[in-house]
């Protein structure tokens, strides 16, 4: 083995708590030289505010570090359409479209995208009707996914994530969403083309038994299950099988040493 993918939330954090021995994980990881990337369907912050966050957790990163559904959107787009987009994102991550003409607040058409990401609270019926609207007076305008996580544990419990409300769209409008992070195949290719890596001297470490583990091993990457996060016991009842299981991201080192 030679890299590592990680995810982020409940991996080295749950909301705003670090996981203990992230930080010293992560440096060990520089230490060694261990080619590594964060992977994160994470909506709610642009790169640069991933880098914040984990230095509050000591944990010291670039922007380059992270592969995030919002920059493969960007590249996506770049190649595949010309004209306005709509977004249905956090406001936060908006600035990442900013090269991108975008359709005015209300409008209901003429977008070519619409880019749908974890919006949370600030769902309402009137946005999620006016994706449905846009989707259904052009048959050609594209749904992009960011991401298609189902949900994630924050401090209050679980949370719905991206991927029912992209379902909810695709359900209505009959058309199948462009999926542009986890648990896509394109983003984990991406992700180790990144990194110069094959899938096979890879692991995906991750508290997502779909998003992370199905998915990335569906891309010929090993996939390492964290108890953290959002795990539950009954995420190994499902018929997926982690290439191994460990308590938390503190004990990559030792699993490491143990498996080279
Ligand atoms: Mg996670």
């Amino acid at each position: 083995m030679k890299a590592i993918l990680f995810d982020l939330d409940g991996v080295l954090y749950t909301g705003e708590n670090a996981i203990e021995g992230a930080a010293d994980v992560i440096n060990w990881c520089v230490d060694e030289a261990v080619p590594h990337l964060f992977l994160t369907n994470t909506t709610s912050r642009p790169r640069a505010a991933l880098v914040d966050k984990l230095a509050g957790f000591s944990i010291v990163t670039n922007p380059d570090d992270f592969l995030t559904p919002a920059l493969a959107a960007t590249q996506w787009l770049s190649n595949n359409i010309n004209g306005k987009i709509a977004l249905f994102i956090p406001d936060a991550t908006r600035d990442e479209f900013a090269d991108f003409e975008q359709c005015e607040d209300n409008a209901e058409q003429g977008a070519q995208a619409v880019i749908v990401g974890d919006l949370g609270e600030a769902w309402n019926f009137k946005m999620l009707n006016r994706a449905f609207r846009l989707l259904m007076n052009n048959p050609d305008t594209k749904l992009i996914a960011l991401g298609m996580t189902r949900y994630w544990r924050a401090q209050d419990g679980l949370r719905l994530d991206a991927a029912p409300f992209v379902k909810a769209l695709e359900h209505a409008s009959g058309r199948e969403a462009i999926v542009l992070g986890k648990p896509s195949k394109e983003f984990y290719s991406s992700a180790l083309d990144r990194l110069g890596c094959d899938a096979s001297e890879t692991i995906m470490i991750g508290d997502d038994i779909r998003g992370d583990i199905e998915a990335s091993q569906r891309a010929g990457i090993r996939g390492l299950l964290v108890t953290t996060g959002k795990f539950q016991q009954t995420d190994l009842e499902q018929g997926i099988k982690p290439f191994d299981v460990i308590d938390s991201i503190a004990d990559l080192p030792a699993w490491w040493a143990s498996h080279s």
